[in-house]
């Protein structure tokens, strides 16, 4: 059996091969979005690339093509759509895009997958995506072909958040391009961080509402949430594991027959 884990780097015979014998396939979604003067905009792809890795390393997974465009950026948890770069998709284009992805793995006969989302702003376009597809999928009579959803970041132990965050958590959304993301970035990257150009702006403050278009005022002019100052590849590797860790738990628990690597 081939040992690579991308499916871009596989034969389709191999592929098929791989499937028939009941490999899960596990499908990143990310986006191209400013994170900071010190990350490379294909963050959120890449990570959650590197948790389908480090998950394929451990169980019979197939590792797809990144998605690597998102839902548009939200001021509070991105930074906002109006930064330079941050490419985004409609919601009905992404979830399309997924619905028509997950309906080709079920058309070559995979029957369980794992999605991997890193980008915030994907969360409800991933389940319409999964949503359409499932019906669409029940039409042509398949009934059989299972989802599992997540964000990486859930995976996160209190462990590691007592140790990554000593002076307390700032939540998820504010995680933008700060510590989390650094860190591991700086983990499983370390050449694509700058950390000459990490900038020393304060938390980003919002009030409870939203105003449209964007107040672009509100968000720092770095596009950094919260301080990313802490971050180090220690912090990387903490995180890391717990996702690798976590993931592969909640995927043969809902999926007992996916072979393990001895
Ligand atoms: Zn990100």
């Amino acid at each position: 059996m081939s040992d690579r884990l991308l499916m871009n780097e596989m034969s389709w015979t191999t592929y098929k091969e791989r499937i028939d014998k009941g490999a899960l396939i596990i499908l990143p979604v990310g986006a191209t979005e400013q994170h900071g003067p010190h990350l490379p905009m294909g963050t959120d792809a890449m990570l959650s690339t590197a948790v389908a890795l480090d998950v394929a390393k451990k169980i019979d997974a197939i590792v797809a093509p990144v998605v690597a465009f998102g839902y548009k950026s939200q001021p509070k948890m991105g930074g906002g759509n109006h930064f330079c770069g941050t490419t985004s998709l409609d919601a009905d284009t992404l979830a399309h895009v997924l619905r028509d992805v997950i309906k080709e793995f079920a058309r070559h006969g995979v029957r369980k997958m794992a999605l991997i989302n890193g980008h915030y702003e994907n969360m409800m376009f991933t389940i319409e995506g999964i949503d359409l597809a499932l019906r669409e999928l029940r039409y042509d009579g398949i009934k059989d072909f299972e989802v599992l959803r997540l964000e990486y970041w859930d995976f996160t132990t209190q462990e590691t958040l007592d140790k990554v965050f000593p002076e307390g958590f700032p939540g998820y959304a504010l995680e933008h391009a700060a510590v989390m993301e650094t860190s591991l970035m700086l983990h499983h990257f370390p050449h694509l961080v700058d950390e000459s150009a990490i900038p020393t702006d304060d938390m980003a403050h919002f009030p409870a509402y939203d105003m449209y278009p964007t107040r672009t005022g509100w968000v720092p002019c770095s596009g950094v949430l919260s301080p990313a100052k802490g971050a180090d590849a220690a912090k990387g590797v903490l995180l890391a594991g717990d996702y690798a860790k976590g993931v592969t738990e909640a995927i043969l628990k809902e999926f007992p027959n996916v072979k393990v690597k001895g």
